[in-house]
C-alpha cells in the first residue's frame, strides 16, 4: 500500500514512514476534523498541503490556503462554531498576523474542537526570526501541546481535539522545524466515520457577543476554564514524572528537546535522575510540579529559545516554597537551534560530568570540519524568472559587479523566493524583515529621503497576503515609490501553493477563480501601471528605467509563471495525454570564438547553467552552456552585448541532421546530448 493510501486508509495496526507534518495531518484526521486551512509557511505547509492533496477522496474534508493567517484562524473558528472540528496550521511569524483572532478565542471558546498546529523554526532556517510563539499563550490563554516525536505529533494532535471541546479552548500544537520535516516510524489507529460531518451553527450570544460587559464575563469565565484544565492535567497521560527514584537531581523538558535530553543522559550514561516531561507546556499543573520538587535540590530546564519554561517554573517555584536552585538559559544558548551536541555539552556542564572521550573528540572534528567546508550560498533555479527580474532592476539602477559599480536606488525587500536577491551576486536588498515591510518601510523612506529612488519588491502571494492596504496607503499618501509585483503565479517558497492569480493548475485545469491582478492594482487607484514578462530584459529594463522617471507610485508586474511549475505540468500533461514526442531540440550555445568574457551571462546574470570549463591541453577557461542543466529560457542570449550566445536547434529525426551549424569547439556538447 503506498504511503498516500495509508494516509487516508490506514486503520489500527497500520504502520508508516511518514513526516512529522503529516502526522499532525493524520492525528487531525483521526480526530475527524472537517475543515483545514493555512496560509503556508515552512516548516508547517506539508500540514495542510496533505489534506489538499488527497481531499477528493476525503469525505466531508474542505480545505484552504487562506490569503493570510489572520483570515485562516477566523475560517477555524467559524468552522468550530459550525460544530465541525477545525485545523488551523502556520509558522511561527505567523501567529502575530493571526494575533487578533488568537486574543479573542479563548473569551468566546469553542464549539468543536479547534486546534492551531504552528510549526516554529529555532535557528531560523526559513524564517526572519526565531519567535517562539509559546509566549503569546501568557496573554491568549491558549494551551499548548508540545509532541516529542512522530507517534506524539500525531495522538497529541488527536487528543487536542477532544481537549479543545472538554474545556473550550483553541489547542496550540507547537511542532519545530525539525519534527515537522523529520520522517519516522507512525503506528496508525482508525478514522471517524465522516459521513456525519455536517455543520449546524447554534447562536450563542452570551459567548459569541463578545464586547463591553460581556467580554468581562468571558474573561471570567475562560479564567475559570484554565484552572479546570490545569487540574485535569495533573494526572493526565500528558505530562510525566520518569526516574522517581531518589535523586537530587533533576531535568525538566518538553517537545523535540526532550528527546535531546534523553539522549544526552544515554550517552553519559545517567539513569537515575528525575525527569519532568510536559507534554502540555501551558498550563504546567501545580500539584505535579511539587511532586516533583520532592527531595531535589537542583534542577535544570532543557529547553530552545528564551526560557518560557523556566519563567513559569520559576514563578511556580516561589509560590509552592521550592527552596532549590533552578537552572536553565545559564547552560543553554537562548538563540539558535538546539542541537543534540548542545544539549549533551549543556547537559555534561550542569552536571560537572565529563563527555566521553571518543565523543568530545567526534565534535572538536565535526566543529573543525564544518569550519573546513565551503560556503555554498543559495540561489535562484536555472531558468528562474526572477533572476531575470533583478538583471532588469540592477541593469536599470546602474549596477555592475564586473565594473564596481554602485546602483543608486533603494530597494526594499520581501517574503519570498525573491528574498534570495538579497544574496551575491545581485546584493539587491537593502532591507528585509517580515510580509510586505518592502513598501511599508520603502514608502515612508521615499518622503524623508529625496535624494534616492525607492523600488520596493513583492511577491504574488505575500502581495494578496497583507500588501492591498500598504499599496492602498501608498496611493493614498501619494509615495514615490516604484513597486515591483514578482508574479509567478504561485506561492512558490513553501512547495507551490495556488494564489488568488493562479492561471492554470499543475493538472492543466482551469482555477475556478483566477484574479486579474493588473485590474486589482488599476482598482486601488494606481494610475501607472504595466504589466509585462520579465525575461524579456531589454523591453523590462528599460521599462524600469522609465517608471523611475515618473513620480507617484509607479506598478510594474512582472509576469511569468515559476518555471518549475511550467516543467511539472508539461511533463504531466505528457504523460498522460497522446501527443507526439517532440522532433526538434533546441538548445543554447556559447561559441568560444565571439565570447570576450564580459561576464554578463556569467557573472551578472549568474545563471548556474552557464559553467567555466577548460578543453583538453587548453590553457585558458572558456564559458560554456551545461545542456543537462539550461532548460532554454534564453535570458542569456538577450543579455549577451556580443552576439555570442546562439540558439541551435536539433532535427532529431534524423539524429544528426542539424539545422544550423554547430561550431567545431561545441563538438562535446553533440556527444553529451547523444545526438
Ligand atoms: S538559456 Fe541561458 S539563462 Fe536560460 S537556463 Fe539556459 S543557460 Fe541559463
Ligand atoms: S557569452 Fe556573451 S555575455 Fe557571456 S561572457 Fe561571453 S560575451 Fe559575455
Amino acid at each position: 500500500m503506498s504511503k498516500s493510501n495509508l494516509f487516508i486508509n490506514g486503520v489500527k495496526g497500520d504502520k508508516g514512514i511518514v513526516l512529522g507534518n503529516e502526522a499532525i495531518a493524520r492525528g487531525a484526521l483521526e480526530a475527524g476534523i472537517g475543515y483545514a486551512s493555512m496560509y503556508p509557511g515552512t516548516p508547517a505547509s506539508e500540514i495542510i498541503a496533505v489534506l489538499d492533496k488527497n481531499k477528493k477522496t476525503i469525505e466531508n474534508l474542505y480545505t484552504e490556503f487562506s490569503l493570510n493567517e489572520h483570515v485562516s484562524l477566523h475560517g477555524a473558528i467559524g468552522a468550530s462554531w459550525s460544530g465541525v472540528r477545525a485545523l488551523c496550521a502556520m509558522k511561527n511569524v505567523g501567529l502575530n498576523v493571526a494575533s487578533e483572532p488568537a486574543h479573542f478565542l479563548s473569551y468566546t471558546g469553542v464549539k468543536a474542537g479547534l486546534v492551531l498546529a504552528i510549526g516554529s523554526d529555532p535557528g531560523a532556517p526559513s524564517s526572519s526570526n526565531e519567535q517562539d510563539d509559546r509566549w503569546y499563550s501568557l496573554h491568549t490563554y491558549m494551551p499548548i501541546a508540545e509532541p516529542s516525536n512522530i507517534q506524539e505529533a500525531k495522538d497529541f494532535t488527536k487528543d487536542a481535539f477532544d481537549i479543545s471541546e472538554e474545556f473550550s479552548f483553541g489547542i496550540v500544537l507547537m511542532a519545530p522545524s525539525r519534527l515537522c520535516h523529520n520522517a519516522g516510524k507512525l503506528y496508525f489507529d482508525d478514522l471517524k466515520d465522516r459521513s456525519g460531518i455536517v455543520g449546524d451553527f447554534k447562536k450563542d450570544p452570551e459567548n459569541y457577543l463578545n464586547l463591553f460587559s460581556m467580554a468581562v464575563k468571558n474573561h471570567a469565565k475562560y479564567l475559570n476554564r484554565h484552572n479546570l484544565l490545569k487540574n485535569y492535567l495533573e494526572e493526565s497521560k500528558f505530562n510525566k514524572i520518569i526516574n522517581g527514584s531518589p535523586s537530587k537531581t533533576g531535568f525538566i523538558s518538553s517537545g523535540v528537546i526532550y528527546s535531546h535530553l534523553i539522549d544526552a543522559l544515554g550517552i553519559l550514561n545517567i539513569y537515575d535522575h528525575k525527569i519532568l516531561k510536559l507534554g502540555f507546556t501551558f498550563p504546567i499543573p501545580d500539584k505535579l510540579l511539587s511532586k516533583f520538587f520532592e527531595g531535589l535540590e537542583r534542577i535544570v530546564i532543557v529547553e530552545e529559545a528564551e526560557g518560557f519554561l523556566e519563567f513559569q517554573i520559576k514563578k511556580m517555584a516561589y509560590e509552592l516554597g521550592f527552596k532549590g536552585e533552578i537552572h536553565g538559559k545559564d547552560f543553554f544558548s537562548p538563540a539558535g537551534e538546539l542541537t543534540i551536541d548542545d544539549v549533551l555539552a549543556g547537559v555534561s556542564r550542569f552536571l560537572e560530568k565529563p563527555l566521553p572521550v571518543f565523543f568530545d573528540t567526534a565534535i572538536k572534528k565535526d566543529r573543525e570540519l564544518q569550519d573546513k567546508m565551503p560556503l555554498r550560498s543559495g540561489t535562484f533555479c536555472i531558468g528562474c524568472p526572477h533572476r531575470a527580474t533583478f538583471y532588469s532592476i540592477l541593469k536599470a539602477a546602474g549596477f555592475s559587479n564586473t565594473e564596481g559599480k554602485e546602483r543608486n536606488v533603494i530597494i526594499a525587500g520581501d517574503v519570498g523566493c525573491y528574498t534570495l536577491g538579497l544574496l551575491p551576486p545581485y546584493n539587491a536588498m537593502d532591507f528585509f524583515t517580515c510580509m510586505n515591510a518592502g513598501l511599508g518601510i520603502g514608502q515612508a523612506i521615499s518622503i524623508f529621503d529625496k535624494k534616492k529612488k525607492v523600488i520596493a519588491l513583492v511577491g504574488d502571494s505575500t502581495f494578496y497576503h497583507s500588501g492591498i492596504p500598504v499599496l492602498l496607503n501608498a496611493v493614498q499618501n501619494n509615495s514615490d515609490v516604484l513597486y515591483i509585483i514578482l508574479d509567478n503565479s504561485w506561492t512558490a517558497m513553501t512547495g507551490h501553493q495556488r494564489t488568488p492569480s493562479t492561471r492554470e493548475d499543475i493538472d492543466g485545469s482551469q482555477p475556478s477563480h483566477s484574479i486579474n491582478l493588473k485590474e486589482l492594482v488599476k482598482s486601488l487607484g494606481v494610475t501607472y501601471i504595466k504589466s509585462m514578462d520579465p525575461n524579456s530584459i531589454k523591453r523590462f529594463s528599460s521599462q524600469i528605467k522609465s517608471a523611475l522617471r515618473e513620480p507617484g507610485v509607479k506598478v510594474l508586474i512582472a509576469k511569468r509563471e515559476c518555471v518549475l511549475q511550467e516543467a511539472r505540468r508539461d511533463k504531466l500533461l505528457s504523460k498522460h495525454t497522446a501527443a507526439a514526442p517532440a522532433t526538434v531540440e533546441s538548445l543554447y550555445e556559447i561559441q568560444k570564438s565571439r565570447c570576450v568574457k564580459c561576464n554578463e551571462c556569467y557573472v551578472e546574470l549568474a545563471c548556474p547553467a552557464i559553467i567555466p570549463k577548460k578543453g583538453a591541453g587548453e590553457d585558458a577557461e572558456y564559458y560554456f552552456i551545461d545542456p543537462a542543466s539550461c532548460v532554454r529560457c534564453g535570458v542569456c542570449y538577450e543579455v549577451c552585448p556580443n552576439s555570442a550566445i546562439r540558439k541551435v536547434e536539433f532535427d532529431l529525426k534524423p539524429k544528426l541532421n542539424k539545422k544550423e551549424a554547430i561550431a567545431d569547439d561545441q563538438v562535446e556538447l553533440r556527444k553529451e546530448l547523444n545526438v
